[in-house]
């Protein structure tokens, strides 16, 4: 059984969770009304991934008997100056649920919840995977400047995730 504070902790992150999703959806159809399609498919790909992420502590409370509780997802952001400003947000977020993680494994080891603690620690690791692979968009983005032709380049990279 998870412990009420632990519970009430993860209905909370799986909020967050869904928030980015939601966030990435709307970065997709940013890139998709600005015409760049691997851009789009790449934040369509990553908000189905952050779905996955609410879905993995859902399951969680659900295994361990306690009681799921969704809140209202607070509405994202739905136009950015630049591709770059789009994924320096994106990076500063990731940031952001790093720190949310964190605060819940200091929870887990405070409740002495070694099941939380398991699941925490695949959530540590992603963590470090997302903002990896955002800051080297944003790396990219930043060396692209204002070359036009290299910023279409980039966006058919993009749009390979998912179909390989
Ligand atoms: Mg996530």
């Amino acid at each position: 059984m998870i412990s009420k504070k632990m519970q009430d902790a993860f209905n909370k992150q799986i909020n967050e969770e869904m928030y980015s999703s939601y966030l990435y959806l709307s970065m997709a159809a940013y890139f998709a009304a600005l015409s760049f399609p691997g851009f789009a498919q790449w934040m369509k790909a990553q908000s189905q991934e952050e779905w996955v992420h609410a879905m993995k502590f859902y399951n969680h409370i659900v295994e361990r008997g306690g009681e799921v509780e969704l809140f209202a997802i607070k509405e994202p952001k739905k136009k950015w100056e630049s591709p770059l400003n789009a994924f320096e947000d994106s990076l500063n977020h990731e940031k952001h649920i790093s720190g949310c993680i964190d605060k819940l494994m200091d929870l887990s080891i405070e409740e002495k919840d070694y099941a939380s603690r398991s699941l925490l620690t695949w959530f540590v690791d992603e963590q470090v995977e997302e903002e990896a692979s955002v800051g080297e968009v944003v790396d990219k983005l930043k060396l692209i400047g204002v070359h036009d032709h290299l910023l279409l380049m980039l966006d058919k990279e993009m749009g390979q995730r998912g179909k390989k």
